[in-house]
This record gives structure tokens, sequence and C-alpha cells, in this order.
């Protein structure tokens, strides 16, 4: 397979177009360290060029019928399987992904999340028009927002874009997106395909750090909503910076998700989905199962089974097709991963992995630590690496108070065979998803958000097509 070597340009009205101060920095494959492109360091100026774009592209984009805004979302999702290998090559080579993994889990759902939005773009709901006072109708339209700008994070950065762009655009917003500083590959190339089937100025993507060109883009005055998945701290500084002007946020942010595994669940299920699920896209990903609480019963064959699961994982290229362990997606990333481990208390045991791979690349092997107390570290913190954690829970109360002990609610799961017990951890679990005896599958039908400092807002389903909407009440008087 060619190795990319590309100069990568700002998408703005249909049009590629290169940053006003001409500054651009090198795009690195994580699986080699070396550079594959050069990406604009995009600053106020660049984002206000492409707001201006989507704002001129609003009114024309928001009158479109919902079957004409539904058919161009179901091209595009075409034009993303079309191009799948193309698309999944380059987030193999930017984001360290296994190529196959983006083309056997990746590519399909986002195709199939676009064809989901355009859907529902066909049926918004509000309550029934009606008389609620004596010669007066009521009637509640759902209208767009106006310009959405949209911030991704580097782990997912095809799929995020995705669920992104499908709800906004479904309901009739134009779109300003800026992908993460070190992944634009993916997201410039469907904004290329989208160019071809969209208006002008209707999805735009502006690449960049955080400061300027993500800030210069929660604060731009004509931006009427702010969406972003990545961190707490990004979130917290964006519901800030929004609160100025008061502008609509949606936030995805960080988990830690809880996996508690009873004595009575079937190990060998749970333990191959829980080393997939943890460890899949090297543990980048915020509903990783990471946080394994195991019963008195069944603990010590959880940490046996779970370090013989990370010790049957492939390390290796990421254009490797049998490779099932990719880099971490930044030298930097490894490094905090790293650093977590390494602070680790004293009597913590790393029961294998621990360390970097031993080959060029950010790699780090797959680690399991065992004998962790609640408040350490390992597991309050979101690790966003390949590190799975497991504790010693004593009865289902304990499990709960554990479970629910960190700052984060975004994702969890509960392994028993017993109906009733599920139902009561579902119950009690303060997350915006519970899986019964699985982790982290998900649909496009189904919302996908946080509760607490996971954030609010929800991506998927009808839930997220409403979030970009505004509700307006029309009333007539019928005198
Ligand atoms: P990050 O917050 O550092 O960066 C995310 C994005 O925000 C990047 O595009 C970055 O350039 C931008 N950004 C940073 N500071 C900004 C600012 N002040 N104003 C505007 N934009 C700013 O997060 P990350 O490290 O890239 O991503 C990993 C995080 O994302 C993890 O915490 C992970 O859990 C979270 N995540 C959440 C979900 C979800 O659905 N809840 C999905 C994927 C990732």
């Amino acid at each position: 397979m060619a190795t990319v070597t590309r100069t990568l340009r700002n998408l703005v009205d249909g049009e590629h177009v290169d940053p006003v101060e001409g500054r651009s920095e090198p795009i690195l494959n994580p699986a080699t360290g070396e550079q594959i492109a050069t990406a604009p360091l995009s600053g106020a100026a660049d984002v206000d060029r492409a707001v201006q774009a989507a704002r001129r592209a609003f009114e024309g984009w928001a009158n479109a019928t919902p079957a004409e805004r539904s058919l161009a979302l179901l091209r595009l999702a075409d034009a993303v399987e079309q191009h799948g290998d193309e698309l999944a090559e380059l987030e193999a080579l930017d984001a360290g992904k296994p190529i196959e993994a983006v083309k056997a889990d990746e590519i399909p759902v986002v195709a199939d999340n676009l064809r989901f939005f355009a859907g529902a773009a066909r049926h918004l709901e509000g309550l029934s028009a009606g008389e609620y006072m004596a010669d007066h109708t009521s009637i509640i339209r759902r209208e767009a927002i106006g310009v959405v700008g949209q911030i991704a994070p580097w782990n997912y950065p095809l799929m995020m874009a995705g669920w992104k762009i499908g709800p906004a655009l479904a309901a009739g917003n134009t779109v300003v997106l800026k992908p993460a500083e070190t992944t634009p590959l993916t997201t410039l190339r469907l904004a290329e395909l989208a160019a071809e089937l969209l208006p002008r100025g209707v999805f735009n993507v502006v690449c960049g750090h955080g400061d300027p060109a993500g800030q210069a883009l929660v604060t731009h005055p004509e931006v009427d909503m702010v969406s972003l998945t990545g961190s707490v701290e990004t979130g917290k500084w964006i519901a800030r910076a929004a609160a100025d002007a008061l502008k609509r946020v949606h936030l995805e942010l960080g988990g830690k998700a809880p996996v508690v595994v009873f004595d009575d669940a079937d190990l060998d299920v749970a333990l191959e989905t829980i080393a997939g699920t943890g460890y899949y896209n090297a543990g980048q990903d915020c509903t990783a199962a990471t946080r394994v609480l195991a019963g008195a019963g069944v603990h010590d064959d959880v940490v046996a089974g779970l370090a013989a699961q990370a010790q049957g994982f492939v390390i290796g290229d990421t254009l490797a097709p049998d490779t099932t362990l990719g880099p971490l997606n930044s030298a930097r990333q490894r490094e905090r991963v790293a650093g977590f481990v390494e602070r680790r208390p004293s009597a913590a045991e790393v029961v294998t992995g621990g360390r970097e791979a031993d080959r060029s690349g950010y790699y780090y092997e797959p680690t399991v630590v065992a004998g962790l107390q609640q408040q350490d570290e390992l597991i309050q913190r979101e690790i966003f690496g390949p590190v799975i954690t497991v504790q010693r829970f004593s009865d289902e109360a304990e499990a709960i108070a554990w479970a629910n002990g960190t700052p984060y609610g975004l994702a969890s799961s509960v392994w028993t065979q017993n109906v009733g017990r599920a139902l009561r951890m579902a119950k009690a679990l303060r997350f915006g998803c519970v899986w019964i005896n699985d982790h982290i599958p998900l649909v496009s039908e189904m919302p996908h958000g946080g509760f607490k400092q996971s954030g609010y807002g929800k991506d998927l389903s009808q839930y997220a097509l409403e979030d970009y909407t505004q509700i307006k009440h029309v009333m007539a008087n019928l005198a």
C-alpha cells in the first residue's frame, strides 16, 4: 500500500483553501512516527471565513425539504461506502488503528449512522397541533438552530465526524467542523466527498489546534451552537466560553466505564468481551471496558483470564491484516498512559504489560493492573490507553458504590445470570448507558451520551436530532 504524503488544505465553501497566515504542521503516522502529511494551522481568520460560508448557506439548507436533505445524506453514506477502503487506509495511517478493524467496525457504522439521520430527517416530531385555549390554534415547529461549530477528538476521527454532521445537517443546520489536530485526514476526505453532494458552505472543515482555531469557533458570534466530543477539561472551557452568548452546547466527554462481574457471570463470554472492548482501539475509547469490578468468587479468575486475553493480542503495523492492537495516537498520549502506570501505588500489581512495546511508533503493551483502591488515580481518572484495572468487591452495595464512585457517567456494564440483579443494577448505575451481559455495542437508533461530568446532549438516535433543533410555538387567534 502506498505511503500517503500530502499537503492538506481546509475545505470551506466547497473549495480547498490555504490558511490565511500560511502556517502548517506535520501529521505523523503513530505506528512509525513518520510524517504522512502537513495540515493547516488555522487561526481566527480561517474560522471566520468558514463560519461566513456556513452562514450564507444556512437559509437555503434549512429551507430545503426534509426529503432533499435526506437524499443528500443517503448519497454521502453511499460515497463513504464506495470510498471505504481509501478512508480505512487514511484512518489507519493517521489515527493508528488496525486497518481491518476500521473496515469491519467503523466504515459500515459511519454509513449506517448517516442513513439513519437521513431517514430521521423526514419524521421530526413535536406535540400535535390543537386548540389549548378557546379560538386559538397552537402549532409546534421544530426548526434548525443555525450555524453549528463542531469539534472532534482523535480516537475515532471519521466516526465522530459522522456522528456530528449526521443530526446537525439532517435538522437543517450548517456546520463548521474542526477535527483534532493530529487526525484531520479522513474528516477532510469526507468533506471532499460531501462537496460533490451538498450545497456549497453547508459542511466546512477547518484544521488546527484547540487554541486558537477551536476557541475561535466556540466564541465566534455567528456560531449559534457548539458541539464537542473531547475531554472533560475542554468541555468545561467550552461551557464557560459559550455562556457569555448563552450558546447552546452539546458535550460528549470522557468516561471511565465500570464493568461489574458477579460470581454467577458467564466468565468465558465476559472475559473475551472485556478484553476485546477494553483493548479495542488501544483503549482509546470513552466507553472502553477498562474498570472491572469483580465479585470475590471470580476475582482471581478474572485477573488471570484477562491477563491471558491481553497476551493474545497481536501488536503490529496498522496496515498489516493480522494486527489486533495498534499504537496510541501520539507520543504525548503514550507518555500520559505510561505515567498513570508508573505512578501506581506500591500495593498495586501489574499482572501483565505495563511498558512500551519494543518497536518504533507509540505502542504500549496491553496491561492488567490489580490490587487497587477506589480512590487510586488509576481508578478515578480516564487513562485512555490499553490498561484494564480489576478491583474485588464484596457485595452488590459495594459494587454499586464503587461503580458510581467516579466523576464520570458515560457507560457501564453488568455481568450476571440473575435477571432481578441485572435490572436492579441497571437502575442503580448512574450512567447514560448500561449494557447487560455485553459491552460497547451501539446502534444508530439508540442514544449515546453521558451523565455527570461525561457531559450532556446525546449522539445517535432521534434524541440527537432533537438536540440540533429548537422548538417554536406558533399560536393563531381564530376569531
Ligand atoms: P481534547 O479535549 O483535548 O480535544 C478534543 C478536541 O477539542 C480537539 O479537536 C481539540 O483541538 C479541541 N480543543 C481543545 N481545547 C479546546 C478549546 N479550549 N476550545 C475549543 N476546542 C478545543 O480531547 P482529546 O484528548 O482529543 O480526546 C480524547 C477525549 O475525548 C477523551 O477524554 C475521551 O473520553 C473523549 N471522547 C468522548 C467521546 C464521547 O462520545 N463521550 C467519544 C470520543 C472521545
